[in-house]
């Protein structure tokens, strides 16, 4: 073998060279985990549906409800829910005086059903929706769609709706218009081939049979809902549906290396705290996952980020552990991950992105500094200091991972929970994995990548 030259030796050492995490990990962990995580995301599409997933996976591990217990101890392990829309849960460590906090958002983008959705037109029941969270409206269309969430009966009868989740239930769709007649249609901008109020829902075609009956279809439709579900119109305006991508999670390659699924953004990170957080043994600090509602409409509402519901969490479990601490304090000397997706660098659209600093598929958790947009407005800029800390956990695991600048600046941008938990003074920084195709019905992520945030927030916890 030919030596190398000192100067080859030392570029070895200064350049920082990428490679591909497959080289490192144990293939067969990393396929098993990802089988685990589609049959999760299979049915979790919603908010709703993945904080009740994620409270069965804390209880089948010892956690308890906070609203039960008196009082808290070393090593207890406790969750706190929020309306069902939002978690928190903690593994209390050997020194709880601090947070180590992995937080990240269970709500996907979505469309929503308008307070009164219901209508007949050209022979067909259909149902009016409004979009939720950054969608390219025209993916919406052609597009087997489920529904699932929350409606009250007049008389306070509580009834879940969650129809196209199976294979043999039917699903909804919205039709385009044919390419004959589209030649108007694709001379629009993208925005506009497919508007807001062009998102309605088929829901039923056979009309009642009476004559008497003015929109027989939308009667016939109706009157379905009032058999099955005991529902009237007035129902509707009370209610919280959602239209959903009616597929499953599927592998992606020749070699199965990668995963389709609707909502990976960012139900990939609440899938990795959580086991993450219900298989470490023996926490330093307060190891707490965060799961959040409202992140992709700017984590406003009750359940959201940027609403009390962590130092309210806090509090209740210092008055649990007797500590003189206040939550203010606690919050103050804690640290963050918040934990979300960032763009992979798409091959069909390299223009969008920095080579150099963007991240791509397969090469590890990306480790991004700050997001934002138009000069890192809005973003929680994470100091050096924290950067190194992260890097030297990231390091003693031996966890590969790269940076995850949001594509080429100016751009676009987006912003995380990370400002909301950056607000309490807390040490912040996003880490996660990459995806193709994010906020699309079909998101892309690497199996190798999953499994290094599971690894990752492991550490984190732990520390
Ligand atoms: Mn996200
Ligand atoms: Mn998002």
């Amino acid at each position: 073998m030919v030596e190398k030259s000192a100067n080859e030796l030392l570029h070895k050492k200064l350049f920082l060279e990428h490679q591909s995490s497959w080289f490192r990990l144990n293939k067969n962990e990393v396929f098993k985990f990802a089988e685990d995580y589609k049959r999760f995301m299979s049915k979790s599409k919603t908010e709703r549906l993945c904080i009740a997933n994620i409270i069965e996976t804390l209880e089948k591990n010892g956690y308890k409800d906070l609203a039960n217990v008196k009082t808290a101890k070393i090593g207890d392990k406790l969750y706190k829910n929020f309306k069902e829309k939002a978690v928190l849960a903690v593994h209390v460590g050997k020194n709880p005086s601090r947070m180590q906090l992995v937080g990240s958002h269970v709500d996907s983008p979505r469309l929503d059903l308008k307070p009164l959705p219901i209508y007949e037109d050209v022979g067909l029941g259909m149902i009016k929706t409004h979009y939720y969270g950054g969608v390219k409206k025209y993916h919406w269309v052609n597009l087997p769609l489920m529904l699932s969430g929350v409606i009250f009966t007049k008389s306070g009868r509580k009834i879940t709706i969650n129809l196209g989740e199976k294979a043999d239930d039917p699903k909804f769709i919205i039709p385009d218009l044919l390419p004959h007649l589209a030649r108007k249609q694709m001379e629009k901008k993208g925005d506009e081939l497919i508007e807001g109020e062009d998102l309605n829902i088929i829901v039923g075609n056979i009309p009642i049979e009476d004559e008497k009956i003015k929109d027989p279809i939308k009667f016939a439709v109706m009157k379905h809902l009032h058999e099955v579900y005991g529902l009237v119109e007035e129902d509707f305006i009370v209610g919280e549906l959602e239209l959903l991508p009616a597929g499953k999670p599927e592998d992606i390659g020749f070699d199965r290396a990668l995963v389709a699924a609707y909502g990976q953004d960012d139900k990939v990170c609440v899938y990795t705290s959580l086991q993450a957080l219900i298989t470490i043994k023996n926490p330093q600090h307060l190891a707490v996952a965060m799961f959040v509602d409202k992140e992709e409409i700017g984590s406003s509402g009750d359940t959201g980020a940027a609403s009390f519901l962590l130092k309210n969490f806090t509090n209740d479990l210092l008055s649990l552990l007797g500590a003189k601490m206040r939550a203010a304090k606690l919050l103050e000397l804690s640290n963050a991950v918040s934990a979300d997706v960032t763009a992979a660098i798409d091959p069909n659209h390299k223009e969008a992105f920095d080579p150099s600093n963007s991240s791509v598929l397969g090469r590890g958790l990306s480790v991004e500094k700050y997001g934002g947009a138009y000069g890192k407005s809005y973003t929680n800029d994470a100091s050096a200091e924290y950067m190194q800390y992260i890097r030297t956990l990231l390091d003693k695991k031996k966890i590969q991972w790269q940076t995850g600048e949001l594509g080429r600046i100016d751009l676009g941008g987006g912003g995380t929970i990370g400002v909301f938990l950056a607000r309490h003074g807390m040490n912040c920084l996003d880490v996660g994995p990459c995806v193709l195709g994010m906020h699309s019905p079909y998101e892309v992520a690497s199996k190798a990548d999953i499994y290094s945030a599971y690894q990752f927030y492991q550490t984190f916890l732990e520390d």
